[in-house]
């Protein structure tokens, strides 16, 4: 317990009759009331009455080097003294705009050598979707439009992301943009077809994409989406060498290979970026934001190649400059977030730390294989789940009204622990800096958990 002098109750209240949260069922909502998270140090926080969590989710998949770090929160303070914010539209900048671009390039995979700052993730994959049609407009391409992305692949919250995204249950009651966006199946090499090898459903998957762009023209498709692994739609660990062909299917149809690394990258993985160092995949362009400042400040940035910058940074007609923008594009405080973020994570050698540290993290939690409903142990380095199931030999799903994501959750959160439910899952992606002991800590109380929650079902 930490001695913390917030008012919880009132908190509460004003939360409970002001905020509009993301993703909140306010049936519940309105009678259990809101968690309110006030403070942190490394892998842990701390709920508005002291009571301390292993922080499992690393915020949203974002806080990278861990909470409280004082260097941080001096560059912040610094930067904020010295311009608070400046347009970067037209020709002008500011340092930290300046300096992290150029070391985005350095840290990118291959010719990825501009950079497009955004505000987060959505706002990423909103924007490359319009420059790649602008790139194409500007080849003399006008019909090459068309988005192809995956079911159960996640890409953000905006009209046309959360068009993009393929998670069934994030669209329900919303509107989406009919035509412009194609899905294909997700690459899910554990709910693969009965008496398929997992090479064969890669086979699949990689057909699916080319019959998915013959069948929509190739003439109209612009660009595919996809996370390195899946991250909301369930951690999902493509067939071996899935990306790479599905970039050479891309490359065949001159498609761009839009590689969602808003989770994978800055460290998750155990690299700067997953793409290349995870997954041999040379991407077109990399979308990103959450660990690129490790949460300290919202920003995204797009990494675009030298041949989509040398298309669209060149006026081909009167007045056709590249008009996208956002106020807070490059802002100043979040760029130097972001190079204070890349100086911690390079001294430290967080990369590899990750590198060392989330094989074991794995193999700790298939140690959770002696329980029946766990059916699924997957994912890489610091970014895992575990599912859960009523029958290990059938995968056959728990009842919905076992809530077993929830239900393990709860549990875990009253023993000290904040793990994400998704559906029938927990997921994990903590802050990149848990050590083994924490690790341990962790899936002990995962452990606990499962097996209350299986004695709650009996
Ligand atoms: N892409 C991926 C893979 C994500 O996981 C997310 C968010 O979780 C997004 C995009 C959207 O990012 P943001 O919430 O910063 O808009």
């Amino acid at each position: 317990m930490r001695n913390l002098k917030y008012d919880s109750k009132a908190l509460w209240r004003m939360d409970r009759d002001h905020y509009v949260h993301p993703w909140t069922d306010f049936s519940t909502f309105k009678e259990t009331g809101s968690d309110v998270i006030a403070e942190g140090d490394g892998i842990y926080v701390f709920d508005a009455d002291g009571k301390r969590y292993i922080d499992g989710i690393g915020g949203l998949w974002c806080v990278n080097i861990g909470y409280g770090r004082e260097e941080m929160a001096q560059a912040l303070a610094e930067q904020a003294r010295r311009i608070c914010y400046y347009s970067t539209f037209t020709h002008l900048t500011t340092p930290p705009a300046a300096e992290l671009a150029a070391k985005l390039a350095q840290l990118a995979p291959g010719p990825l050598n501009h950079v497009f700052y955004t505000t987060g993730g959505s706002e990423s994959n909103d924007a490359i979707a319009r420059f790649i049609a602008f790139y194409f407009n500007r080849l003399g391409k006008k019909s090459k439009k068309k988005i192809i992305a995956r079911t159960d692949g996640y890409h953000g919250s905006t009209l046309l992301t959360a068009t993009i995204t393929g998670v069934a249950f994030d669209k329900i009651g919303f509107d989406t943009i009919e035509d412009l966006v194609h899905h294909i199946p997700c690459p899910n090499p554990y709910r693969r077809p009965e008496g398929m090898t997992v090479e064969e459903f890669g086979d699949q998957c990689i057909a699916d994409l080319e019959n998915k762009i013959l069948e929509l023209g190739p003439e109209n498709v612009a660009m595919f989406f996809a996370e390195p692994i899946m991250g909301a739609g369930g951690v999902i660990v493509p067939p071996p060498g899935y990306h790479k062909r599905a970039k050479e299917v891309c490359a065949k149809y001159e498609v761009k290979y839009i590689s969602d690394e808003v989770v994978t990258g800055f460290g998750r993985l155990g690299h700067f970026f997953a793409s290349k160092d995870n997954f041999d995949l040379q991407p077109d362009v990399i979308t990103t934001a959450k660990g690129i400042t490790s949460g300290y400040q919202p920003l995204g940035a797009i990494l675009l190649s030298d041949e989509i910058y040398d298309v669209i940074s060149v006026p081909q007609e009167k007045g056709a400059m590249l008009t996208n923008g956002f106020t807070y594009s490059g802002h100043p405080i979040a760029c130097a977030a972001g190079l204070k973020n890349i100086e911690i994570m390079e001294r430290e050698d967080i990369c590899g730390h990750v590198r060392e540290v989330g094989p074991y993290f794995k193999k700790r939690l298939e140690s959770l294989y002696d329980l029946p409903i766990v059916g699924d142990v997957r994912g890489s380095h610091f970014m895992l789940c575990v599912e859960f199931v009523a029958d290990r030999k059938t995968k056959a799903l728990l009842p919905p009204e076992a809530a077993i994501g929830n239900r393990i959750s709860r549990l875990a959160q009253e023993r000290g622990a904040i793990i994400r439910p998704i559906g029938h899952l927990n997921v994990m992606s903590p802050p990149l800096t848990m050590t083994k002991a924490q690790v341990d800590d962790l899936v002990e109380i995962i452990r606990q958990s499962a097996t209350l929650a299986m004695d709650e079902l009996k």
